[in-house]
């Protein structure tokens, strides 16, 4: 059976009480769109930080910035030469490096995020192949539209990213499915 619920809840990683979702903060950089810490718990961990270190928020800001400033150029120059002298590869091999970089990113962001992981880019590729490439959710297939890594429980709802909270849709119908819990795999 299918089931089907917007999810309102969320679990703080850092206290691991389920909370309501506007107990935590705005975090762009997240699929989610919310920080993974509660709002009660980063205000702590702020505090905690800024006790120890005076003048902690202005350095680190300061030193993002000229990190920021200092790499740019290099890493557009690099970027560039790297294109240029390697013109084959890139025309040959981007998109799936790039495929691949994703989804390790993915897993990546969600290490640093404290969540348990137990897959790696080969896993998702056999996870693909077992359902023939296709989204479970519109039955389309790859190279048609583009699978993406779908948190059955999102993780939003403190759901896990090990492999078996994981099932392949087009990109379409994960952004749709939203925080809903729906599983395709049962
Ligand atoms: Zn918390
Ligand atoms: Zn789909």
């Amino acid at each position: 059976m299918r089931r089907s619920t917007v999810c309102q809840l969320k679990k703080c990683i850092k206290c691991g009480q389920l909370k309501d979702i506007a107990d935590f903060g705005i975090a762009r950089n997240y699929k989610s769109g919310v920080n993974n810490v509660c709002k009660k718990c980063s205000v702590e961990y702020q505090r905690e930080l800024a006790r120890r270190t005076p003048g902690y928020k202005e350095k680190r800001r300061q030193w993002w910035s000229n990190w920021y400033r200092k790499n740019k150029e290099k890493r557009r120059k690099y970027a560039k030469e790297y294109r240029e002298t390697h013109r084959e590869e890139v025309r040959k091999w981007g998109r799936r490096d790039y495929k691949k970089a994703v989804i390790r990113t993915q897993i990546r962001k969600a290490k640093m995020g404290g969540l348990e992981t137990n897959w790696n880019y080969s896993d998702w590729e056999k996870l693909k192949e077992k359902f023939g490439y296709t989204c479970l959710m519109c039955g389309r297939k790859e190279p048609e539209i583009k699978l993406t890594v779908d948190h059955i429980v999102p993780i939003y709802c403190g759901g896990s990213n090990l492999l078996e909270n994981i099932q392949p849709l087009c990109g379409q119908c994960n952004s749709s499915k939203g925080t809903r819990i729906i599983n395709y795999l049962s």
